[in-house]
């Protein structure tokens, strides 16, 4: 007889649904950890099954986003994502992409000079770092004073991200990203950014208001006040956008030619698990 052969087991037992978040992933932005499970097929299943039934006048991105939102939630112990900031749940997916398809990916560009393809690895480790240097390197909440007002400014949350896109209609939000109006979304942004305002009267705290009434507060601010706040928050803004893309230099593989060509690599919630016409 040989030893080792295998006890036979039930088929329901081969991988079984125990549900075990033993992965810890620690947030750079909250400090916190959360236990994260292993992925599974029918993870991806009900997600690319979610996509599918999405109705073409949707806003694909804004959905895309909650479909993410939805995924974390199962796959992560007691994760509320509402209360997750807009950058924590990026490292998350990235933490969650470089585990599913492993830290690299070939890309490909054209020379800019000769035309000859050029297929090269990319890190995704580059965009991980890059979230933990802008983690460390932004002060949040932030604290700014004007004469006798103070307002307190914070990273975004995914519940604000949410009731933000909602101050546009889908329609609306089509036709801003089709003209290229950054700054309409950056108002948006500026809305969710402000957390508390003290002026002499007393003090009002922004979570305790629906976002059209925080965005309609913003109307009436003095333009004075709103210039500073925009120019704090755009800092803030500008790194959220630092950390999604990274441009990079890719030289020419041909001995004879000695072009350079500059490529931006963009991450976001599209093309996770669909590959991107770049990849
Ligand atoms: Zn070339």
């Amino acid at each position: 007889m040989n030893e080792d052969v295998k006890a036979t087991i039930n088929i329901k037992d081969l991988f079984a649904d125990d549900n075990q978040y033993n992965i810890p992933v620690e947030l750079p932005f909250s400090k916190t950890t959360v236990k994260m499970r292993e992925m599974v097929t029918s993870d991806q299943k009900t997600f690319l099954k979610n996509i599918t039934r999405l109705d073409d006048t949707d806003f694909i991105q804004r959905k895309i986003g909650i479909l993410f939102n939805d995924l974390l939630e199962n796959i992560c112990q007691d994760l509320d994502i509402a209360t997750m900031t807009l950058q924590d749940k990026l490292y998350l997916l990235l933490f969650l992409r470089s585990r599913l398809r492993g830290d690299n990916t070939e890309l490909s560009v054209k020379c800019e000079k000769c035309d000859h393809p050029i297929k090269f690895q990319y890190s995704l480790d580059r965009f991980v770092k890059k979230v933990k240097d802008v983690a460390d390197s932004v002060e949040t909440p932030k604290t700014m004073s004007f004469n006798d007002s103070t307002i307190v400014i914070d990273a975004i949350m995914i519940k604000e991200e949410i009731e933000s896109d909602t101050l546009l209609s889908d329609k609306e939000w089509v036709e801003a990203e089709e003209i290229g109006i950054s700054e309409l979304s950056n108002l948006m942004r500026v809305t969710a950014s402000i957390k508390e305002i003290t002026v002499p009267k007393g003090t009002v705290v922004m979570s305790d208001y629906h976002m059209k009434e925080r965005y309609e507060m913003l109307m009436r601010m003095p333009m004075d006040m709103m210039t500073k706040i925009v120019e704090e928050i755009s800092q803030l803004i500008k790194s959220m956008f630092d950390i999604m893309s990274d441009k990079i230099e890719i030289p020419c593989l041909r001995d004879t030619c000695d072009g350079k060509t500059k490529t931006e690599i963009q991450i976001g919630d599209e093309g996770f698990f669909i590959k991107s016409s770049s990849e």
